[in-house]
């Protein structure tokens, strides 16, 4: 029903547009080339809808103005990394004030014991380990898993995202795991080292699982990185068993589906995982994340890994745990990421999803909107997909690019790759009605 020629004009006037409205952030790109590969300090800054990446002056809550000038309503939050909001007030007077005391020790401050305490208190497990990002998060956890199941295997689900961690860039084609297309250098062949299946596949799960050689399975308990995909009723309890049955351990990552509450979609739903992980927001947007683990876990952990060697053994890093991760932890956990946070935001999150409805509706659209917590996106295909491969089919290039870039001239930044929206405290309902208004106005054009 897209009129593809129509789409590729559309998407021609809005580039246009683009560049005749960006002259300050072309010009910078311009001059970035000669320094930074292809412009940019890290390759997927180039991935913007626009033709050349928008510079960034600075941002307050739920807002960000560019070097042109031009204000944002900052639905993308830095893909999660600011779910908090910009310099939100709860942190940024603790995170200055560590920065004026001392950044990095290599020595725990008081700050991490209030951390450790909260985290069990949010997300049920009893012992916690720091590191610098999600990825090394989900690094450690893996390495661990293997180390004390003395097994050689890791499992996770199709079209997953964890973070740049070699054992998961493995996809489906036909039922065979192959190595995802676009992986970068991989050190061996990642299917030597990872199972994959489908998400909701319980079949596939119990004999993949059968073998006992898998150490653990890698999981966000709602998929969010290929669109969000719920998991159907029964599947996580299956999930739980069977990894439980088989002796092999369960790691949920809780990076993107804490946006479903205080404790993440583990806490939201009493799930009782192995390990746990999760990173971004939890630190404001400072670098850092967390790994927790059982009381069963950590006995394992103690009891087979030689402190001698900890320090040349793959895990940790000499930032991780420093005294301004601690403190911007702390703070964020204390004042920003709270209950209420989640009640107001969550509530917000409904009204985005209900006025995307309201579009498709009103147009007959064959497209969907979902939400988890207070993330919510669109994707382009009638029905909700249930697993990765489903999802990954239905995406469109085009129309993804035709409608970020139509926000994004119109004073709206949505989340590259697919048309997520986070909402964070400061994000007020004139903001969301505009967003709608903006969305409805699009979906027009394109239809006339
Ligand atoms: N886990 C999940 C679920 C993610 O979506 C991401 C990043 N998008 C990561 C881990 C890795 O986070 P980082 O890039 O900050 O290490």
């Amino acid at each position: 029903m897209i009129d593809r020629t129509r789409l590729q004009s559309l998407i021609e006037k809005e580039l246009q547009l683009f560049e005749e409205t960006h002259p300050r952030s072309k010009a910078l790109y311009e001059r970035a080339k000669a320094s930074l590969l292809d412009g940019v300090p890290m390759n997927w800054m180039v991935k913007w809808a626009g033709g050349f990446p928008l510079f960034v002056k600075e941002g307050s809550g739920a807002y960000f103005t560019d070097v042109d000038d031009h204000r944002y309503i900052d639905f993308c939050l830095g893909d999660t990394g600011s779910m908090t909001g910009h310099a939100p007030t709860g942190s940024v007077e603790a995170i200055a004030d560590r920065v004026r005391k001392g950044v990095t020790f290599m020595l725990p401050t008081e700050d991490s014991i209030w951390v450790g305490e909260e985290l069990t208190r949010r997300f049920g497990l009893p012992y916690w380990q720091v590191a610098v990002s999600a990825t090394d998060a989900n690094r450690f956890a893996l390495r661990l898993a293997r180390h004390i199941t003395k097994r050689k295997y890791v499992l996770v689900f199709n079209y997953c995202y964890h973070g740049t961690v070699d054992e998961t860039f493995v996809t489906l084609t036909d039922g065979d795991a192959h190595s995802r297309v676009s992986n970068i250098g991989p050190a061996i062949d990642p299917t030597m080292t990872t199972k994959v299946v489908e998400f909701n596949d319980i079949e596939a799960l119990e004999k993949a699982l059968a073998p006992g050689d898998v150490a653990a399975v890698l999981a966000e308990p709602a998929m969010t990185n290929i669109g969000i995909i719920q998991p159907e009723p029964g599947f996580l309890d299956a999930l739980r068993e069977i990894t439980r049955r088989t002796g092999t351990l369960l790691i949920y990552d809780e990076t993107h589906t804490m946006s479903a509450g205080p404790g993440g979609y583990t806490g939201a739903h009493g799930l009782k995982p192995d390990m746990l992980t999760v990173g971004k927001a939890i630190g404001s947007g400072i670098p850092t994340a967390v790994y927790g683990f059982s009381h069963e876990v950590a006995a394992m952990i103690r009891g087979s890994i030689d402190l001698e060697g900890a320090d040349v053994g793959g895990i940790g890093g000499t930032l991780a745990g420093n005294a301004l991760s601690m403190a911007a932890m702390r703070a964020t956990l204390e004042n920003v990421l709270t209950e209420e946070y989640f009640e107001r935001n969550i509530a917000l999150a409904e009204r985005f999803a209900d006025g995307v409805q309201s579009v498709i509706d009103e147009k007959q659209l064959p497209w969907i909107v979902k939400r988890l917590g207070c993330r919510t996106e669109y994707w382009f295909r009638d029905t909700a997909p249930r697993n990765g491969g489903e999802a990954a089919a239905a995406a469109d290039y085009e129309l993804d690019r035709y409608m970020h870039l139509y926000a994004l001239n119109r004073g709206i930044l949505m989340t590259p790759f697919h048309n997520m929206a986070l909402i964070s405290s400061q994000t007020t309902i004139e903001d969301i009605d505009y967003h709608t208004k903006v969305f409805r106005d699009s979906v027009e054009e394109l239809l006339a």
